[in-house]
């Protein structure tokens, strides 16, 4: 489960994210959409604690993210403790950012291998596997730049799954994806959701949220303005930012 509460981040005197509330629950789906700039990146990098807070706090399966309460107090993990906890929270983005020079498994073996440090036969067996259910068998001793890009992205996803994450974090996966590729990369997703990940999603692909959302959440301006059941947001929202955002992209 991920729970954001009051989340505050500025960038210089920009003040960002202004309160952010969000909470998913083990095996949720929520569907972050919201027009650009709006903080969607920035809040699901505070997440992973790419970014420090200003204010708020956000926990993953109950433990707090980037630092440790003393006192009272919230005080900054170090760097270590910070890049294990990392390792729960997976996120995939819309540049997929594999590794040219390594092939398909060994981009989704490396990080166990390395950072874990967990035994090569056990996570060959596991990438294998992932690789197998995002499609891309026949594909494992080929390298990214041998590959469509959505099958880039999912070898991305398949990496990330790889450190068997809590929660798996989407930054607008398939923005950057010729318009026919980007079924693939989201039928990846609904098997994910299907399986019971947890999931936080940026996306503007609103068919993909109406249909796998258990939760959409519009933000605008740093804020959440309107969250609810898709079918609530989507199809009947009630305040009007979301009105207009949605009747741009609909
Ligand atoms: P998009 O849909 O275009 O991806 P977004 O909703 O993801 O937009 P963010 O990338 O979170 O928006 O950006 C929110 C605001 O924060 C923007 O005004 C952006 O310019 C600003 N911002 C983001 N990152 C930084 C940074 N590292 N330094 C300064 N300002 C930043
Ligand atoms: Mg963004």
């Amino acid at each position: 489960m991920v729970k954001a509460e009051n989340v505050h981040k500025y960038f210089g005197s920009l003040e960002v994210l202004k309160g952010v509330d969000l909470t998913v629950p083990s095996g949720g789906v929520s569907c972050v959409l919201g027009p650009s700039g709006s903080g969607k990146s920035t809040f699901l990098r505070c997440i992973n604690h790419l970014e420090k807070l200003n204010a708020g706090r956000i926990m993953v399966d109950g433990e707090l993210v980037g630092y440790r309460e003393r006192g009272g107090k919230l005080h900054e993990m170090n760097e270590r403790d910070i890049a294990k906890q990392r390792q729960s929270i997976g996120m995939v983005f819309q540049r997929f950012n594999l590794f040219p020079h390594m092939t398909v498994l060994d981009n989704v073996m490396e990080a166990p291998c390395r950072v874990k440090r967990e035994s090569r036969a056990e996570v060959r067996d596991r990438a294998l596997a992932l690789l197998d259910r995002v499609g891309l068998a026949e594909k494992v001793e080929n390298y990214p730049g041998q590959l469509s890009g959505g099958q880039q992205q999912r070898v991305a996803i398949a990496r990330a799954l790889a450190m068997r994450p809590k929660v798996m974090l989407f930054d607008e996966p398939t923005s950057a994806l010729d318009p026919e590729l980007v079924g693939e990369v989201l039928e990846v997703m609904k098997g994910l959701a299907r399986d019971g990940m947890t999931m936080i999603v940026v996306t503007h692909e609103i068919g993909f949220a109406r249909e796998v959302a258990d939760e959409v959440v519009f933000m605008d301006g740093g804020v959440v303005v309107e969250k609810g059941r898709p079918d609530e947001v989507i199809a009947n929202p009630q305040q009007e930012r979301t009105k207009a955002f949605l009747s741009k992209v609909l």
